[in-house]
């Protein structure tokens, strides 16, 4: 698949954007409904995290929602690194 033609395939793209940019994340029900049976939900998700997107629903989740992924995934990281600093290598 191209860079952006995930975009193309959207659940969302012949609906009107206000949908996904409620007035208040509280208000998200309805473009979480649709983006939860959307086939490019990952890629959405993923384009919005690295554009770090500040507004909207995004692969399903508000702003807030992807801080938090965003924020477990760091923590993930460093406690792999951590262990793998931890676990012996051999070297054969
Ligand atoms: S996941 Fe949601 S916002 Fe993203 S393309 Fe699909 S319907 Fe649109």
């Amino acid at each position: 698949m191209a860079s952006d033609d995930w975009q193309d395939r959207g659940a969302c793209r012949l609906l009107p954007v206000e949908i996904f940019f409620p007035p208040a994340e509280q208000e998200a029900d309805e473009a979480k409904a649709i983006c939860a049976h959307c086939e490019v939900r990952q890629p959405c998700l993923e384009f919005a995290i690295a554009a770090g997107e500040r507004f909207g629903i995004w692969g399903g989740l508000t702003t807030q929602e992807r801080r938090a992924l965003v924020a477990a995934r760091r923590r993930n990281r460093a406690r792999q690194a951590q262990s793998d600093e931890l676990s012996p290598t051999f070297t054969g």
